[in-house]
């Protein structure tokens, strides 16, 4: 709920509404949901306002760390038995936090272990709000290596499409960037929503007057190709996939991050990066190489690193920005999705 949907809530249980206010301060700016922390609230009001506004939505059902403590991330169980994942980041400066926004994905990118397992349901936008919750608690506590810290980026880069999901993460973000105590206080800036290329829900986005970065995922640069590993591809294709990010981009004055997945002797050739340089020139775009992470079972690989190299070279000749994304977590099977997959399993 928004600030004025929680006084009204608090107001419907005969409470008044300025509780809804402290019950925010204590969600969103001391990260705790206990009724017995709340010690300004009415002992007999803080058990009936915890049990009826902030019910316990995920619980941590695995969490496995690498990266020297570095990289944490956790299997939530939803309270119908969905299971999510999301992942911590620590950075010298920052700390970015991956969210899923659905249980499942019903996309069927068919390099992607989220896809393959097809979608369950979408998340509200208290579950995913709660993921970086209980990220950023840890992180105040001082539960994860490298002492207290701060979430201070989200990216929609977990399990399922954010667009598919409008309404709910379009909740989260505000929630997320609301100034405590009506939200968790994360610059839209640090926010990136990623996509595989909705165009009416790009569009829409387009619309709502935020700073959010948007990022599209790619993967090629030609219909053919993208046709069959972004199956959405069929419906929307490259081209207007990316006009509808350059209106986004012209609208919030920020850079796309275009995500291209590395997947050996695929999308690699030099002449996919020339096609791909073509259509970002003079574009407010970046390049993001990820190595593609292979999920069990797939014919697919990753690029080899020289392949990989003269992709990123050749881009960068063209004068087109472009990074190679830092890959963390390979070990705690980082590829979102795959650590649901073997839960589903067992
Ligand atoms: N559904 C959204 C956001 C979640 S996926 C989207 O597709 O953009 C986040 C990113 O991870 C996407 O760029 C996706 O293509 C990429 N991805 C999925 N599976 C991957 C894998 N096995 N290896 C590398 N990147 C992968
Ligand atoms: Fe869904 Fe994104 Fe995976 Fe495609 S890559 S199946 S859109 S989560």
């Amino acid at each position: 709920m928004d600030a004025a949907g929680r006084r009204a809530a608090v107001a419907e249980l005969g409470h008044p509404a300025y509780r809804a206010d402290q019950l925010s301060r204590h969600y969103f700016g001391r990260l705790t949901e206990s009724a017995h922390e709340m010690t300004d609230l009415p002992a007999s009001a803080r058990e009936e306002l915890v049990a009826a506004l902030l019910p316990p939505l995920l619980t941590a059902e695995k969490e496995l760390t690498c990266d020297r403590g570095m990289t944490c991330k956790t299997l939530w169980r939803a309270a119908d038995g969905a299971f999510v994942e999301s992942v911590l980041m620590r950075y010298p400066g920052r700390v970015t936090m991956c969210v899923s926004s659905q249980a499942g994905c019903g996309m069927g990118c068919p390099f992607c272990a989220t896809g393959q397992a097809g979608l369950t349901r979408n998340l509200s936008t208290a579950e995913i709000v709660s993921q970086v919750l209980n990220g950023a608690r840890s992180l105040a506590r001082a539960q994860m290596a490298g002492g207290p810290g701060r979430v201070s980026n989200i990216v929609f880069m977990g399990m399922g499409e954010p667009l598919a999901n409008y309404a709910s993460v379009l909740g989260a973000v505000r929630r997320l960037s609301d100034p405590v105590p009506d939200g968790l206080g994360i610059s839209q800036r640090a926010i990136t929503v990623s996509t595989v290329g909705l165009v009416p829900a790009i569009r829409r986005l387009t619309g709502e007057g935020l700073t959010c970065r948007l990022a599209v995922s790619l993967h090629a640069p030609d219909d053919e190709l993208r046709d069959t590993l972004v199956p959405v591809n069929r419906r929307w294709k490259v081209a207007e996939v990316l006009d509808a990010a350059w209106d986004y981009a012209a609208a919030t004055g920020r850079r796309v991050s275009i995500e291209y997945a590395m997947i050996r002797d695929i999308n690699d050739q030099r002449w996919r990066a020339d096609a791909l340089a073509r259509l970002l020139s003079g574009r407010l775009a970046h390049v993001n190489l990820i190595p593609l992470n292979p999920t069990p079972g797939s014919k697919w690989t990753a690029s080899d690193p020289d392949v990989a190299e003269a992709f990123q070279r050749c881009l960068a000749d063209h004068g087109i920005p472009v990074t190679v994304r830092d890959t963390r977590g390979r070990e705690i099977d980082g590829a979102c999705g795959q650590l649901a997959a073997a839960s589903r399993q067992t």
